[in-house]
């Protein structure tokens, strides 16, 4: 049998598919003459003289057909959302991949904000830390470090002079300069203060916790100075949980800068500057605080809407 290459562009008129055929409402009568390659399988072609008529089909044939099609897209529609997807296999207990993509985002994100709102709750526990450096690098050294807890007291705060010189990118961000921390205590002063204020008890928050740890790590081995690792959570992980900012590309949760963040909760923030360890820490107690308020707020409208549905008589989904 002839194999006609190229797709259907390349098939002549006269040739016709069944599919083609009965929507003409048309069979063949004899054998195909040729095939065609549909990118998946080869198609039988059938000439267009060599058909019949179809018999038209009876209301029983009809009905079992509709039943048939009916089935089949109920078993590829998502029960979630109601969308049809391309194959039944790819649904999942009746729930496409976005729908489990998006549950899965609901449930991390309800975690999330359990956990702000333990801290809130168990603030006693918790402390904030932030770092300014000389630099991004992680071999970069700390110039300016605040501890405080989440009612926003002061523990501690201090400016740090470092090794080398605060080069001028550094000094553009967060506004310390070479002249600034000339008198300022070195790390290894500075450390036996904060190690007092965080003690075994206390877990830290830190905006970016990965960057803050590994940067006091790198600061004690450059002083030779004992380095435990502290019980922390990364605020900027915790919070991008709780937003739900998921990239479906990278498959894992977007940060979000502490700036941002700052901006899209309606943060205050006049007084207490920025990219300074102590503003930063301030601006992060309240990002915690504001979350945790809102999500009991979000918890509260709900339970009205429920409660004033019921009163309206009308039933709550
Ligand atoms: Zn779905």
């Amino acid at each position: 049998m002839e194999r006609i290459r190229g797709g259907w562009v390349n098939v002549p008129e006269h040739l016709k598919c069944k599919t083609d055929l009965k929507e003409m409402g048309l069979k063949p009568t004899g054998e195909a003459k040729a095939e065609v390659w549909n990118g998946h399988i080869w198609v039988k072609l059938y000439n267009i003289s060599e058909t019949a008529p179809c018999k038209p089909a009876t209301e029983k044939q009809l009905a079992a057909v509709e039943k048939a099609r009916t089935a089949q897209l109920a078993a590829r529609t998502c029960s979630r959302c109601e969308g049809i997807i391309s194959r039944k296999e790819r649904l999942l207990q009746g729930i496409c991949d976005y729908c489990r993509e998006s549950l899965f985002i609901e449930e991390i994100s309800k975690n999330a904000f359990k956990l702000l709102r333990n801290w809130v709750d168990n603030k006693s526990k918790y402390l904030i830390l932030d770092t300014e450096a000389t630099g991004l690098d992680y071999d970069s050294e700390i110039v300016d470090i605040a501890v405080i807890d989440l009612d926003e007291n002061v523990l501690f705060e201090s400016l740090v002079k470092p090794v080398c010189p605060i080069p001028e990118e550094a000094t553009a961000i967060h506004g310390i300069t070479n002249e600034m921390v000339e008198n300022a205590p070195s790390w290894p002063e500075v450390w036996v203060h904060i190690q007092k204020i965080l003690s075994v008890d206390k877990t830290i928050l830190t905006y970016n916790a990965d960057y803050d740890f590994q940067m006091i790590r790198s600061n004690c081995e450059r002083h030779n100075q004992s380095y435990t690792l502290l019980k922390n959570f990364c605020v900027m992980q915790t919070y991008a949980e709780y937003v739900g900012s998921y990239s479906r590309y990278h498959r894992d949760f977007t940060w979000i800068s502490l700036m941002d963040a700052a901006y899209d909760q309606d943060i205050r923030m006049l007084g207490i500057g920025s990219h300074r360890a102590k503003a930063d820490c301030i601006v992060c107690a309240r990002l915690i605080h504001r979350v945790a308020k809102r999500g009991v707020e979000k918890e509260l409208a709900k339970k009205c809407t429920v409660l004033s549905f019921k009163k309206d008589g009308v039933s709550a989904r």
